[in-house]
């Protein structure tokens, strides 16, 4: 009978992938629960002997499910894998250690991806965000886009109704209106963009 079951879920509340080890004995005692840093969400495990009882919070689709598995198999050295009902999707691997890493690896590379397709869905369908967008990758396209301090170095930081470009070498920001058809027609008629240098940045380096 294996000591050690390693348990892990990816939180749906902050994102990371929560991982933890209880012993067999506190699985079959039903106390074998998994709380997540942040403290938001938790997988529980109850056993009435035979079955454990799990209710685990879905990395994926942000919900809970529960399953009931076999303690045996977990008992006995294998590894069980639960899936996103919702999604089909691993969401959460039970068993042992190295597996449980390994596949929660995986899965957060996996959540992280359906997060900024969900970022990218929530302006969807806003018309304006997508035009600015569009156009600010034109302006980047014909390297219009610089910083005061001189880089080109830069990224772009959408928020809700508003994208930022920010310096990559010194930190400064241009905040661009992505609201309002003014703040396409002001952007349509740039044919470059600075971005205001920060000293402080610079002086940091
Ligand atoms: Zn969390
Ligand atoms: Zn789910
Ligand atoms: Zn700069």
């Amino acid at each position: 009978m294996r000591e050690k079951i390693a348990l892990g879920y990816i939180c749906p509340a902050c994102g990371k992938s929560v991982i933890g080890e209880r012993t067999a004995f506190a699985f079959s005692a039903g106390v074998a629960g998994l709380v997540c840093e942040c403290g938001e969400s938790e997988l529980v495990s109850e056993s009435d002997g035979f079955h454990l009882r799990l209710t685990v919070p879905c990395g994926v689709c942000g919900g809970e499910h529960t399953a009931r598995v076999e303690a045996r198999r977990l008992f006995d050295g294998g590894s069980i894998a639960l899936s996103c009902p919702e999604r089909q999707q691993l969401c959460c691997c039970i068993g042992e250690e190295g597996r449980v890493t390994a596949a929660l690896r995986q899965l957060q590379t996996a959540a992280e991806k359906l997060r900024g397709q969900a970022e990218e869905e929530m302006f969807a369908d806003s018309v304006i965000m997508y035009e600015i967008l569009s156009e600010l990758k034109d302006i980047a396209a014909r390297d219009g886009i610089s910083c005061a301090c001189g880089s080109r170095r830069y990224r772009i930081a959408v928020r809700g109704g508003a994208v930022d470009l920010i310096c990559g070498a010194c930190g400064g920001r241009l905040r661009i209106g992505a609201a309002t058809d003014e703040d396409l027609d002001q952007l349509c008629c740039r044919y470059t963009l600075t971005i205001p240098e920060n000293p402080a940045g610079r002086d940091e380096r």
